[in-house]
C-alpha cells in the first residue's frame, strides 16, 4: 500500500506487495505459519492495539503472507487496499458489514451466483438486512429500487452463469447519484479481464477460490477498496464516519482516509467476525496469481472455440456466451472486459433435463463439480445442483433453467474439449 512506480499487469501479478524476506532473503514469499508476533516492548504493544502503529499482533487480524496477497490483489484491481478472508461468501458479508445496520438494504442485480442469491434472499435477513433484487438491464428500475435505507448497489461484472456483462459505468452513475457505493463481484472475470474500479466501482469482492488461485486448491475471498468513496459525505455510514467506541472513539474515515474501509475490515471485521484466511491458503493463491494473465488468456481463447463449436451443433438449442457475436451483451466486451468475456457460459441441450443429466454423466475430461475457474474444465447442471434451492423464476433469472448446462472452460487443448463434448452429446441423445 506504499507508493510504487506503476508497473504493467504481468509484472504486478508476480511482484506487487512482495519483497525478499527481510530476515532470510527468501525470494518466494514465505508461509508465516504463526498465530502471534512478539512485541518489541509494552509501548510497542500498546501502539499496535491503539492502531497508532501498523504491525502484526495476531493472525486473526494480520499475517505477513496474507498481507502480501492483499497488496497484490489491491494492485491488480487498482485499489487503495484489500482485505482477504476465508471465502468469497465471507468477502460479501465483510464488504457489507461496515455499511449496514438492522433495517438497511442493498439493491442487487438478480443475475448472481446461486449461493449469493441464497445469502442475500435468506441469510442476511437474520442480521436485519434485506436485498431488493432488480434486473440491472432496466436502469430506471435500479434507480427506483433505491430508498433512504439503501447502503449499496451490488452486481457481478460477468454474471455467473447466464453469460451476462453488467454495464458497470451506468450502474456506478446511479450509485454516485444516490450517495452509495457500487460493489462488484469480479470473480468470474478476474482483474485481468475486468477492472471494476476503472468503471466507478467503490468496492470489488472476489472469491479467490476461483481464477485468482486457478487450480481448485483452496477457498478464499478478498474485498478491494478503491479508496475513492467519501464515507463522511452523509450520515449513512456511521461505522466509518463516526467515533468507534471499541477504539477509544477513533473515526476510521477521518484517521485513515482512503484506507478507512481496509483498516475497518481488519480492525473490526476480521477481529470480530473472524472469517480469516489462513497463510497456507494465501500462499497457494499467490502462486496462482503469478500466472493469472497467461491462464485467463488461454481460458478465453478456449472458451471462444468451444462456444462457437457448440453454437453450430444441431443438438444444441442455444449458447449464452457474451464472447459470441450472437450474444446481446457482445458489444459490452470492448468497454467492460476488453481482454475477453471469460470462460464461463451455459448452453441448452435440445433433449431437456434428462439429456443434460446423461450428458454430464458421460463426459471424460470435464469434471462434474460445483466449482468454476479451475485449470481443468468443469461442468455442472445447475438446476439439479447449485441452483436447486431457487424457485423456477429465480432459476430463469439466473439463466439456470432445467435444460441448461454450465461449462467452466479450462486451459487444456481446445480440440480435446470439443471431442469430449461431442461424444457426451452423442450419448445424451440415445
Ligand atoms: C464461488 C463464487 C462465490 C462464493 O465464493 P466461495 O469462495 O465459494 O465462498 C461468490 N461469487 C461468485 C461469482 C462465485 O463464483
Amino acid at each position: 500500500m506504499t507508493d510504487q512506480p506503476t508497473y504493467g499487469f504481468d509484472t504486478m501479478q508476480i511482484h506487487a506487495g512482495a519483497r525478499p524476506d527481510p530476515a532470510t532473503g527468501a525470494r518466494q514469499t514465505p508461509i508465516y505459519q504463526t498465530t502471534a508476533y512478539v512485541f518489541k516492548d509494552a509501548e510497542h504493544a500498546a501502539a499496535l492495539f491503539n492502531l497508532q502503529e501498523v504491525g502484526f499482533i495476531y493472525s486473526r487480524l494480520t499475517n505477513p503472507t496474507i498481507a502480501v496477497l492483499q497488496e497484490r490483489i489491491a494492485a491488480l484491481e487498482g485499489g487503495a487496499g484489500a482485505v482477504c478472508c476465508a471465502s468469497g461468501h465471507g468477502a460479501q458479508i465483510m464488504s457489507l458489514f461496515p455499511l449496514m445496520q438492522p433495517g438497511c438494504n442493498i439493491v442487487s442485480s438478480n443475475r448472481l451466483y446461486g449461493g449469493t442469491v441464497t445469502q442475500f434472499s435468506r441469510t442476511i435477513h437474520r442480521f436485519g438486512w434485506r436485498a431488493n433484487f432488480v434486473d440491472t438491464e432496466d436502469l430506471d428500475a435500479v434507480e427506483a429500487a433505491i430508498d433512504d435505507n439503501t447502503r449499496a448497489l451490488f452486481c457481478e461484472s460477468i454474471a455467473n452463469p447466464g453469460g451476462y456483462i453488467s454495464d458497470l459505468d451506468e450502474l456506478a452513475k446511479i450509485a454516485d447519484r444516490n450517495g452509495i457505493p457500487l460493489i462488484v463481484d469480479n470473480t468470474s472475470a478476474s482483474p485481468y479481464l475486468c477492472r471494476p474500479i476503472e468503471h466507478g466501482a467503490t468496492l470489488v469482492v472476489h472469491s479467490t477460490t476461483k481464477y485468482l488461485t486457478g487450480n481448485g486448491t483452496v477457498t478464499g475471498g478478498a474485498i478491494v477498496d478503491s479508496g475513492n468513496f467519501d464515507w463522511s459525505a452523509s450520515d449513512k455510514f456511521p461505522s466509518l464516519s463516526q467515533p468507534e467506541p471499541a477504539y477509544h472513539g477513533l473515526k476510521f474515515h477521518e484517521t485513515f482516509g482512503s484506507l478507512a474501509f481496509t483498516f475497518h475490515g481488519i480492525a473490526i471485521g476480521l477481529r470480530d467476525l473472524g472469517m480469516t484466511m489462513n497463510p497456507q491458503g494465501a500462499h497457494y493463491t499467490l502462486l496462482g496469481i503469478e500466472t493469472l494473465s497467461l491462464r485467463m488468456q488461454k481460458h478465453v481463447d478456449n472458451a471462444i472455440k468451444v462456444a462457437s463449436w457448440l453454437e453450430n451443433d444441431p443438438r444444441v438449442e442455444f449458447v449464452t456466451y457474451a464472447g459470441l457475436p450472437s450474444s446481446p451483451y457482445y458489444s459490452r466486451i470492448a468497454k467492460i472486459c476488453p481482454n475477453g468475456a471469460g470462460a464461463l457460459f451455459t448452453f441448452a441441450i435440445k433433449g431437456g433435463y434428462d439429456s443434460c443429466v446423461k450428458f454430464v454423466d458421460n463426459l471424460d475430461i470435464f469434471s462434474h463439480v460445483a466449482n468454476l475457474g479451475d485449470a481443468r474444465s468443469l461442468v455442472i447442471h445447475s438446476a439439479s445442483t447449485t441452483h436447486r434451492q431457487l424457485t423456477a423464476e429465480q432459476q430463469k433469472a439466473a439463466g439456470a433453467e432445467p435444460n441448461v448446462v454450465r461449462l467452466s472452460i479450462g486451459i487444456e487443448d481446445a480440440n480435446d474439449l470439443i471431442a469430449d463434448l461431442d461424444q457426451a452429446l452423442q450419448k445424451s441423445a440415445s
